[in-house]
């Protein structure tokens, strides 16, 4: 019975969330949240472990990260955040290295101290096969920014056993996500707020959605309750964009990832929250060991959690992840764009729904956005929530 409902929302990850939380709270609407899975989270989801009491997130480890004040304090009104800052190594032929690349990894790959002028020098020396030519896939832009020695050794593999696609087929942003640092700075990220959510990600959501005017339903799958909706009730919808039209204009590829979880009977496997392994040899990209994320916790140290990550192409059975986006699925991607265009009911939103590479803090305030320019003026001027303008 849809009779209360002023608004459906499909998908209870952070892009849903944040619309459901606005318009319950802002706008004194009835929301009904729901996802097919049978909890609320999206990928940021996370539980703690019930033999060892470790937080793991079970779709891959998830580090929030932002430039953007608004989406922190935005954020900051439903959890405190902890100092966590990431930090990545790299196993290489058995040596273990600095990433994103670094003076460190830099001097330790050539086996000599380099001064930072110096190896901007020696990293533009071996790019010279670039000079005065633009990037015109990913390949190119890693080449043009490090080298192809560095390249071969640290992005080529990992890439390669990551999207299972030739890097000379990939767009050229994913490679500009890894700052490339000419000094002994060794953090992952470079945005201005960072920090893990002091009680877990899923204790976001629960607060986000505490509200009486929010009605969750878990387990529903969108496309099993569509014909019985009514005309007109205007929708976000955060799911697969082809899979909202049956994949008529074709299927757009997606990367899933399989994740193999191991409790170790040791206090700590490998010192660090995430190993990256380089090399196409060994199968997975990289390990991650959950209790590193929360050094202020006082975990047990008999037990350890690791998660094996395998990434692979995905099929239509498979959680999609990453959108491949080569310029076939970008083709595919417009198609289905003008077809969104037609649904006035529909707002398309989130990593699924746009078909891009969003991080939580881009959810969130793609989010905002469309709160402020889209959902409230259908409430307060009755204008339409989807569709072209
Ligand atoms: P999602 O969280 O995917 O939520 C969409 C929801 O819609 C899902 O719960 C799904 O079950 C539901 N749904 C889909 N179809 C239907 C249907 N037919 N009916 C009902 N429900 C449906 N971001 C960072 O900022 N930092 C990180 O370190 C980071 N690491 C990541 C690692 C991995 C392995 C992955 C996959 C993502 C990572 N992200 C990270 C990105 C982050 O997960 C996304 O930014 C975020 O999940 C986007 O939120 P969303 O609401 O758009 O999508
Ligand atoms: N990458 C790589 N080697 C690494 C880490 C990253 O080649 O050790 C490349 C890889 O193509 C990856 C991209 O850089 O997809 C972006 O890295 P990031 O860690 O942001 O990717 P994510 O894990 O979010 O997919």
């Amino acid at each position: 019975n849809f009779a209360d409902v002023d608004l459906l929302v499909v998908g209870a990850g952070f892009y849903g969330a944040t619309i459901a939380e606005r318009v319950a709270n802002e706008l004194q609407k009835n929301v009904l949240l729901i996802d097919r899975r049978n909890h609320i989270g999206g990928n940021a989801y996370s539980e703690f472990d019930s033999e060892t009491g470790i937080e793991v997130h079970r779709y891959g480890a998830h580090l929030f990260h932002t430039p953007n004040e608004l989406v922190w304090n935005y954020l900051n009104q439903f959890t405190a955040f902890t100092d966590y800052k990431h930090r990545v190594y790299s196993t290489h032929r058995d040596q273990v290295y600095s990433m994103p690349i670094n003076l460190g990894t830099i001097s330790q790959f050539f086996n000599r101290r380099l001064s930072p002028d110096q190896a901007r020098a020696l990293i533009a020396d071996q790019a010279a096969e670039m000079a005065g030519r633009h990037p015109a896939n990913m390949e190119e832009k890693a080449i043009s920014l490090i080298g192809r020695p560095l390249y071969e050794a640290f992005i080529r593999g990992y890439t390669a056993k990551q999207w299972q696609t030739d890097p000379r087929d990939l767009p050229e942003h994913i490679i500009t996500r890894l700052p490339v640092r000419y000094t002994f700075d060794n953090r992952y990220f470079n945005d201005k707020y960072e920090g893990l959510p002091v009680d877990g990600y899923t204790a976001i959501f629960e607060r986000m959605l505490k509200h009486s005017r929010i009605q969750i339903a878990l387990g529903v799958d969108f496309f099993s309750l569509k014909s019985t909706l009514p005309a007109g009730l205007p929708i976000i919808y955060t799911g697969p964009i082809d899979r909202y039209f049956d994949y008529s204009e074709g299927e757009l590829g997606w990367r899933t990832i399989d994740f193999e979880k191991e409790t170790l009977n040791t206090g700590d496997f490998q010192g660090m929250a995430v190993m990256n392994y380089a090399d196409e040899t060994i199968p997975y990209t990289r390990i991650l060991e959950f209790r590193h994320f929360n050094p202020e916790r006082s975990y047990q140290t008999e037990k350890t959690v690791v998660v094996r990550e395998y990434s692979r192409s995905a099929k239509r059975v498979d959680e999609p992840y990453y959108p491949i986006d080569t310029r076939r699925d970008k083709e595919i991607f417009l198609r289905y764009r003008e077809r969104a265009e037609a649904e006035a009911n529909v707002h398309f939103g989130g990593r699924l729904g746009t078909y891009r590479y969003l991080d939580m803090h881009q959810a969130i305030g793609a989010a905002l956005k469309a709160f402020d320019s889209r959902i409230v003026p259908h409430f307060t001027e009755g204008r339409a929530i989807g569709g072209e303008r």
